[in-house]
C-alpha cells in the first residue's frame, strides 16, 4: 500500500496514515468542534475509512452520531467520525504531518461562526457577517455576493 498521507498526536502514541487522497477539506464553525478543539474554528481533512490505518489506541468521546478520538496521553484531538457516514474519517487538519497540503475549501456551520476576527488581521463585513481575511477566497455557503471592498 502506498502511504500518501500521515499524521498523529503530539506525543507520538497514535499515528495514522491514508493510502489515497482526501475527498474533503473544510473549516467547521460549529459549537461542538469549537469545544472539542479549543480553537475558534476547527479544520478537517476527510478520507474514506477504507484507506485509513491507525496505530495506537485512541480514546473516544462524543455524542451520537458524532464520536471524536483523542490521545489520552497528550490530549491531542485526532479525528471525528459520524455514524451516519461510517465510511468516512475526518482528521483534524493540525494532526496531519503536513497540514499545509490540505487547504480547506469550504466553511461548514457558518451559522455558528464566531462574529469576530480572531486571527488579528483585518476583516471585512459582508452581508452582515464578519469574515476573517484568511478565509477570503474560500466558498462560504451562505454568502451570495460580496458587498463592500476588501482591504489588505
Ligand atoms: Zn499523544
Ligand atoms: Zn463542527
Amino acid at each position: 500500500m502506498t502511504i500518501l498521507h500521515t499524521g498523529g498526536c503530539r506525543c507520538g502514541a497514535i499515528i495514522f496514515e491514508a493510502s489515497a487522497d482526501p475527498f474533503y477539506t473544510s473549516y467547521c464553525h460549529c459549537t461542538d468542534c469549537r469545544r472539542a478543539s479549543g480553537a475558534p474554528v476547527a479544520a478537517f481533512v476527510g478520507f474514506l475509512a477504507e484507506h485509513v490505518t491507525f496505530r495506537g489506541e485512541a480514546s473516544i468521546y462524543g455524542k451520537f452520531p458524532i464520536s471524536r478520538s483523542f490521545c489520552a496521553t497528550c490530549g491531542a484531538p485526532i479525528a471525528y467520525r459520524d455514524a451516519r457516514i461510517e465510511d468516512q474519517v475526518f482528521f483534524m487538519l493540525g494532526a496531519m504531518d503536513h497540514p499545509e497540503r490540505y487547504p480547506p475549501t469550504v466553511h461548514g456551520y457558518v451559522s455558528e461562526q464566531l462574529p469576530l476576527d480572531f486571527c488579528g488581521c483585518r476583516s471585512t463585513l459582508r452581508r452582515g457577517r464578519v469574515m476573517c481575511c484568511r478565509m477570503l477566497g474560500l466558498l462560504v455557503a451562505d454568502l451570495q455576493q460580496p458587498t463592500g471592498s476588501l482591504h489588505f
